[in-house]
C-alpha cells in the first residue's frame, strides 16, 4: 500500500482554554492509503502538543517511517493487526498508529461497502449521545452558551475548570442550562488532592454529572474519589500503565488517538468495563475522520453497555469547516456511508 500524508491547519472559531493551556489552531495530518487494487482509505492524526505529550513533527516522522512497512504489507499478505504491529516496531507513537489504523478500517469498509460500526458489531447504535462544550471564559458568555446548548437539545454540557473563576462560570452554566441538564467539569489534572476535594465540595451544589481528571495520577484520583460526593472520571491519567483496570474512577474517557486506533480502543473499553467503570469517548479536537472513527467505536460500545455522553460534538468549534457530523437533539447520527463515512478535508 502506498501512504501519502498531508498537513492541514484549522483555526478554532474562538480559542479554547484548559488547564494545559489555550488552543486556537489545530494541525491535522491526513493520511491516504492506496492498495495495489486501487482501493483507498483515509485516516488522520491530530496530535495536541501540551495535552497528550505528542509532537506533530514526531508523528509526521513516524508516518514517514511506516512507508516501507506499508509498501511491503500486501506483498507479504499481512492483515490489519499485523500491519499495525509492524508499524509499532518502527515507531510506537499512538497518534501515528491510529492514523494508519483508521485508514485500514476505512479502506476495508469502502471495499466491502459497509460502515465501520457494522464491521465492529452486529448491532451498532444508530446515534451516539454527545455533550456540548462551553468555551466562554466570562459568566454571561457561559450562561448564554449553556442556554443555547439546552435549546439545541443537548442533555449534557462540559465546562473546563482549574482556569479561574470556576465557581462563577459553573454557577452561570447551571443558571443558563436550567436544572435538568447534566453538568460535566474537566479540570485536566490542574488540582492537587486537597485542592481538588475543596474545589469539588464547593462546586457540587451546582449539581454535577461528573468531574473529569480532577487531579493527575491513579493514587491521587482514587483519594479524591473517596472523599467527594461527585462521580469522578479519568482522561489523561487513563494513559498511565495499569490505569484501565485499576477501578480508581467511576468512568474513563478514552480517545482513539491515545489508544492507537479503533481496535485498541475497544480492547481498552472492555478492560475498563470489566473493572466496573463506565466508558465514554472524546476527541482531542480531531478533524472529521477522527470524529467519525470515534463515533463508530462509540456506536459499537453502546450496544454492549451504558454509554455516557461523548465529547465528540467538536467539529463546530472549527472556523470555516462544514460539519459533516452535526449534533441534533444531543446526538450525532452515524454516517451511513462505507468505512468511516466521511471524506478528508
Ligand atoms: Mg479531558
Amino acid at each position: 500500500m502506498k501512504l501519502e500524508c498531508e498537513r492541514t491547519e484549522l483555526a478554532l472559531v474562538s480559542p479554547m482554554s484548559a488547564a494545559h493551556g489555550e488552543v486556537d489552531r489545530r494541525v491535522l495530518l491526513q493520511v491516504q492509503l492506496t492498495g495495489e487494487d486501487g482501493a483507498v482509505g483515509y485516516g488522520e492524526a491530530a496530535p495536541l502538543p501540551g495535552y497528550d505529550g505528542s509532537d506533530t513533527g514526531a508523528v509526521e516522522a513516524a508516518l514517514r517511517g511506516y512507508e516501507p512497512v506499508l509498501a511491503a504489507a500486501e506483498r507479504e499478505g499481512m492483515n490489519g493487526p499485523a500491519v499495525i504491529e509492524a508499524c509499532r516496531a518502527v515507531a510506537d507513537i499512538p497518534q501515528a498508529l491510529a492514523a494508519i489504523d483508521l485508514a485500514l478500517w476505512d479502506r476495508a469498509g469502502r471495499r466491502e461497502g459497509r460502515p465501520l460500526a457494522a464491521m465492529l458489531t452486529d448491532v451498532p447504535a444508530a446515534t451516539v449521545p454527545v455533550n456540548a462544550t462551553l468555551t466562554a471564559l466570562d459568566r454571561a458568555g457561559v450562561a448564554a452558551q449553556a442556554h443555547d446548548a439546552c435549546a439545541a437539545g443537548f442533555r449534557c454540557v462540559k465546562v473546563k475548570v482549574g482556569i479561574g473563576d470556576d465557581a462563577g462560570r459553573v454557577a452561570a452554566a447551571r443558571a443558563g442550562a436550567g436544572p435538568a441538564l447534566d453538568l460535566r467539569l474537566d479540570a485536566n489534572g490542574a488540582w492537587g488532592v486537597e485542592e481538588a476535594v475543596r474545589a469539588i465540595d464547593a462546586l457540587a451544589p451546582a449539581g454535577l454529572e461528573l468531574v473529569e481528571e480532577p487531579t493527575r495520577g491513579l493514587r491521587a484520583v482514587r483519594e479524591v474519589r473517596e472523599r467527594v460526593p461527585v462521580r469522578v472520571s479519568i482522561d489523561e491519567t487513563a494513559g498511565e500503565p495499569g490505569a484501565l483496570g485499576a477501578g480508581v474512577a467511576d468512568a474513563v474517557c478514552l480517545k482513539v488517538s491515545r489508544c492507537g486506533g479503533v481496535a485498541a480502543l475497544l480492547a481498552a473499553a472492555t478492560l475498563v468495563r470489566a473493572a466496573g467503570a463506565e466508558v465514554y469517548l472524546a476527541s482531542t479536537l480531531d478533524g472529521p475522520l477522527g470524529i467519525a472513527a470515534a463515533l463508530h467505536a462509540a456506536a459499537a460500545l453502546a450496544s454492549r453497555g451504558p454509554l455516557p455522553c461523548c465529547g465528540l460534538a467538536t467539529l463546530a468549534l472549527f472556523d470555516g469547516v462544514a460539519d459533516p457530523l452535526p449534533a441534533r437533539d444531543g446526538e450525532i447520527a452515524l454516517p451511513p456511508g462505507p468505512g468511516l463515512g466521511v471524506e478528508p478535508l
